[in-house]
């Protein structure tokens, strides 16, 4: 945006007037104390959204000419004199160069934007230090989640959300109003206590990833080992044949689809062994065990590694047919043919086999790309929770059953051919059809009437040894599936 975008507020000041939808917010003077990369995003967004900006630095007459020239950039003292809220864009360590400015922010709005470098880097929070030095100020944790390039681009690209704390409500309304008015989402976070937790945020990396992420590559790794250890390993030992080139494509694209699968069983796992401990103990009331709430919590990423690794496996091969080793060994067997006289190598099983195999693959795929897509908050948003529900819980385990038709229409009959044993390892495909296989078996249990019914009981809050008068819903009921009756 140039400096002459920036000089015309982007939405135009209108009065609120008489119109009670419109904020006060908009049209008031905000202070900004700081020169530097967030104090010029934030100037300018504040001035784009309708407000009257006054910067206040300790050299204005350098700093001027990177402001939109509808801000105004005085000396601090200047600039906190002109406003009741005001933007600290400065530095924690900075913090006590601004105590000469003590009386003329008596009884003025703080915004602490800052954050940290480290999580937990200093005993209390900075929001709470700044309090601490102006003990007659107002101070607002606030925007620090929000970068200056996010700020520059508008709430129309990036986090929309504003974390707000303070122990003054009506400070706090005011900087939510200032947020709303600039096109952010304010998320009220509570008192200044929370200050700490929202300093932490920016600093965090995908906190809910890690677990799925480890859980994946730990996956991978072991299927990666399985497979090099049967492809690559076993004929060089047995045979002395080096197939080291199979490593990069052949070996990887084996090892994806099982680290996809099994994933994908793992996101309906916990679901399950939730079901089985409120059968067990006749109750949904008793909370589940840490690792297992843990587990839920993380379904959704571990479904999105689940449809990436199912993408890559689907491009790794459509990629086969083009490697240089894949139209050698197609040659050598067409030579062979020739010199053996055969007219036709066509197997009937096999191409049949072929043929069930890859369309189940890509009906697997494309409900993986669904489940992804309606994981999406913007499209989630946009369904109610039965449509929610169906998608990711019916869906989802067609999905399931679907993927392991694909695998087993892939393994077909080798688990019963011995030279399918190498080193006495079975056909990795057999191992991956372990935890679906358990998580197929153990739904289609739930299904049978006298499990599911004491399932439903159970999830309307019925209670094992407590006697409560119990409708159960209609047969078209409201709870068709035994995981939408809660969060399970
Ligand atoms: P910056 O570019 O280094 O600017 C800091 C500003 O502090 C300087 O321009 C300076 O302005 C002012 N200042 C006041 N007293 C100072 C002193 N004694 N020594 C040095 N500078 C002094 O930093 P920034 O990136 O704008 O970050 C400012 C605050 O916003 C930090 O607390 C940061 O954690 C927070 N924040 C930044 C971002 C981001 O994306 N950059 C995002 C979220 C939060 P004058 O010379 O005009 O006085």
């Amino acid at each position: 945006m140039s400096r002459g975008d920036m000089a015309k507020p982007l939405l135009g000041h209108r009065s609120t007037e008489g119109d009670p939808s419109l904020t006060p917010a908009a049209g008031r003077t905000v202070g900004v104390l700081g020169s530097g990369d967030f104090a010029r995003s934030l100037a300018m967004r504040l001035v784009c959204s309708g407000f009257k900006v006054v910067v206040g630095s300790r050299n204005p007459k350098r700093k001027a000419s990177l402001f939109p020239s509808a801000a105004e950039v005085t000396f601090q003292a200047e600039a906190v004199k002109k406003t009741d809220v005001i933007f600290v864009a400065v530095f924690r360590e900075h913090y006590s160069t601004l105590c000469d400015l003590a009386d003329v922010l008596v009884g003025k709005i703080l915004v602490d934007v800052s954050n940290n470098t480290e999580i937990n880097h200093h005993k209390e929070s900075n929001a709470e230090y700044l309090a601490s030095l102006f003990p007659a100020c107002t101070v607002v944790k606030g925007f620090n989640v929000i970068s200056a390039w996010t700020l520059q681009s508008g709430a129309r690209d990036g986090n929309k959300q504003v974390l707000i704390c303070s122990n003054n409500q009506e400070a706090k309304r005011t900087v939510a109003e200032i947020a709303q008015v600039m096109g952010f989402t304010p998320v009220d976070m509570g008192c200044m206590s929370s200050a700490c937790e929202i300093e932490n945020i920016p600093l965090r990396l995908l906190p809910a990833w890690k677990i799925p992420i480890f859980l994946a590559l730990g996956l991978f790794l072991c299927f990666f080992t399985y497979n090099l250890i049967r492809q690559v390993i076993h004929p060089y030992i047995r045979e002395q044949k080096n197939k080291l080139y199979k490593i990069p494509i052949e070996v990887v694209n084996t090892t994806l689809p099982c680290v996809s699968y099994v994933m994908l069983s793992l996101v309906y796992l916990p679901g399950v062994l939730a079901a089985c401990s409120q059968l067990y103990y006749g109750t949904k009331y008793r909370r589940f065990p840490d690792w297992l709430d843990q587990w839920l919590q993380h379904r959704k990423q571990i479904g999105l590694l689940s449809f990436f690794c199912a993408a890559l496996h689907a491009v790794y091969s459509l990629c086969l047919p083009m490697r240089r080793s894949h139209r050698y060994l197609l040659i050598e067997t067409a030579v062979k043919q020739a010199v053996e006289k055969k007219m036709t190598i066509w197997v009937e099983e096999e191409v049949w086999r072929m043929e069930i195999y890859i369309s189940v693959g890509i009906i697997a795929l494309g409900l993986l790309s669904l489940l992804a897509i309606t994981s999406l908050p913007s499209i989630a948003n946009s369904l109610n929770w039965r449509e929610f529900s169906f998608v990711q819980s019916t869906l989802g385990f067609i999905a399931l059953v679907i993927s392991t038709l694909h695998t087993l229409t892939y393994g077909w009959s080798r688990a019963f051919d011995e030279n399918q044993y190498k080193f006495y390892l079975p056909p990795t495909y057999t191992l991956t059809l372990l935890v679906p296989c358990t998580v197929i078996i153990a739904k289609v249990i739930f299904t049978l009437p006298c499990i599911q019914h004491r399932l439903l009981r159970i999830r309307r809050g019925w209670e094992k040894g407590r006697y409560v008068k119990f409708v159960l819903p209609s047969a078209t009921g409201e709870f068709s599936s035994g995981e939408t009756s809660s969060n399970v």
